[in-house]
């Protein structure tokens, strides 16, 4: 395939990067196959303790010199990043949704967000303020300043396999800090390419070696990172169960955690809402990417006075779909990412027919011509209960659970008591509606939207949820600051030397 070899991809590659020299990895390798037709696309070295050992060695230098080349500097280097990306859109989204299996669009909207956030962080590279206060003592200046942290170790997941490290990583580099990004071993091709990209970047600015490093294996590998004392903050993105595992470990180094985990995601559907919209709204999130975004739209909480015709209209819909190659635009539907995923997907569905669930669209394998990779599912919807164990459960597949409620306090209640809290939408025309969901007796996610659905987020804006979903902040508004440490300065431009509390020290 072109792209492949437009974004410098082999059959073997190396799996170790510090910029722009590269290592083989001594701990075996992973192969990438593409859920979208079960091919092979190429192989991956896994980092051993010995090439951690040596990345963090390089890292760690490379920060002393990174930290204090000015931040509009370093937003120059993010400039030409975003730039680099532009020129290469085609190729990695293509290469995304080959390795990934989500639609052709969606791999170049990712590709997108990746030049949306270089483009956030070069203005931020001359907005990194603090504040200045005023002291309780005279001829003292007291203000805050916010310095760099140091290495910032990026776990990530399969279905945003590049967008999610530069929301990270361009922010961290022009906060100063350099990276070391442990990218999904479902998608460890997609990494590399970008490590390609941009190492023409760093070779051109002469960047040290060691800002943007990257790590290739799977858990033992990101397990490295959560404990290692010289990373003071980890940024993981991934399932609820990693991000316990991470979260105790760098907590018990007393280090950060920025966590991004699981959703579970609803959708209340007013009487009072513009039916066409909710329609949209709940297909494109419940069946985008194959149900496999954080965000994904997994449960309608419908007022039951429209809910027989909105479930009519949604079978309606889901008829219409077509499941098949993603990088063929016509398909709305892609595969799962591999077959575990599958496995996981038909668990659900028992589970939820054993709660008494009932299936008004069904769901399935899809086999015969074009789905021999064996991960294509149907996208179904079931009526469920809001307390089956299932539906406080996030499956990362294209499975919608349908309720129904009578008052909207009691549609907030449903919405809000599952343990994980990312995104949240409300679809109503009624004024009153939309401000009891997003007050504070309303939805507690992280994003909480009106007549728009849950699924995706804009990059200026900070990412993240509540409870289970791990409380982290990331891409937009202030998240700039889980990045930085900040300093608390007073200075004393006086002749006396006034204690705090007025405490006399007479010598
Ligand atoms: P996963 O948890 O299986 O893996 C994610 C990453 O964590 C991988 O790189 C993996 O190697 C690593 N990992 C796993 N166990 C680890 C451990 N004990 N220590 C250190 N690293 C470890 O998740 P996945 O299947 O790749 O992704 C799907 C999940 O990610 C879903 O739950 C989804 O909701 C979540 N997700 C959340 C967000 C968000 O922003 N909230 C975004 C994307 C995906």
């Amino acid at each position: 395939m072109k792209f492949l070899e437009e974004l410098g991809l082999k059959a073997v590659n190396p799996g170790v990067s510090t910029g722009t020299k590269w290592m083989q990895g001594n701990a075996g390798s992973i192969t990438s196959w593409s859920p979208v037709d079960g091919r092979q696309i190429g192989q991956v070295g896994i980092a051993g303790e010995q090439d951690y050992a040596q990345v963090i060695e390089v890292a760690t230098k490379a920060f002393e010199q990174w930290r204090t080349v000015p931040a509009p500097r370093r937003g120059e280097i993010v400039r030409q990043i975003g730039e680099a990306l532009r020129a290469r859109k085609q190729a990695l989204g293509s290469l995304v949704s080959y390795e990934m299996g989500k639609s052709l669009q969606e791999g170049l909207g990712e590709v997108q967000e990746m030049i949306d956030i270089c483009d956030f962080a070069v203005g931020l590279s001359r907005q990194l303020y603090g504040l200045s206060m005023h002291s309780e003592r005279p001829s003292h200046r007291m203000y805050e300043q916010w310095h760099p942290l140091g290495i910032v170790g990026i776990i990530s997941a399969f279905n945003f396999p590049v967008a999610v490290w530069s929301w990270n990583a361009m922010l961290a580099m022009v906060c100063g800090d350099v990276c070391v990004w442990k990218p999904s071993e479902k998608t460890p091709l997609s990494a590399i390419a970008c490590q390609h990209i941009i190492a023409e970047v760093l070779e051109r600015n002469n960047v040290p070696e060691g800002v943007l490093c990257v790590i290739n294996g799977g858990r033992e590998t990101g397990e490295m990172l959560a404990s290692d004392q010289r990373v003071p903050l980890v940024s993981a993105t991934g399932s609820t169960r990693m991000g316990k595992a991470v979260a105790t470990t760098v907590a018990a180094r007393l280090g950060r955690c920025l966590l991004e985990l699981g959703g579970n995601n609803a959708i209340i559907i007013s009487r009072d809402a513009d039916l066409d919209m909710a329609l949209i709204g709940s297909l494109f999130g419940a069946v985008g990417t194959a149900g496999q975004r954080c965000t994904t739209t997994r449960r309608l909480i419908i007022h039951e006075s429209v809910y027989d015709s909105f479930k009519e209209k949604l079978t309606k819909a889901y008829g219409q779909l077509r499941i098949g190659n993603p990088l063929d635009e016509t398909n709305h539907v892609g595969p799962l990412i591999d077959k575990d995923a599958v496995n996981a997907y038909l668990k659900a569905i028992d589970a939820c027919k054993k709660e008494g669930g009932n299936f008004v669209v069904e769901g399935g394998v899809v086999s015969g011509e074009g789905f021999e990779s064996g991960c294509y599912v149907k996208p179904c919807i079931a009526e469920a209960r809001a307390d089956f164990e299932i539906v406080q459960t996030e499956t990362f597949a294209p499975i919608l659970y349908l309720m129904k409620y009578n008052t909207l306090e009691e549609a907030i209640a449903m919405q809000n008591n599952v343990p994980q809290g990312l995104s949240s939408a409300i679809m109503t025309m009624n004024l009153r509606e939309a401000e009891l969901f997003l007050s504070a007796a309303g939805s507690d996610c992280g994003i909480a939207n009106v007549n728009i659905g849950t699924s995706g987020a804009e990059i200026g804006g900070a990412f993240g949820g509540e409870k289970e979903t791990g409380g982290g902040r990331e891409s937009g508004s202030d998240a700039w600051k889980n990045y930085m440490r900040r300093q608390t300065n007073t200075i004393n431009y006086g002749t006396q030397l006034p204690l705090a509390q007025g405490i006399k020290f007479d010598l």
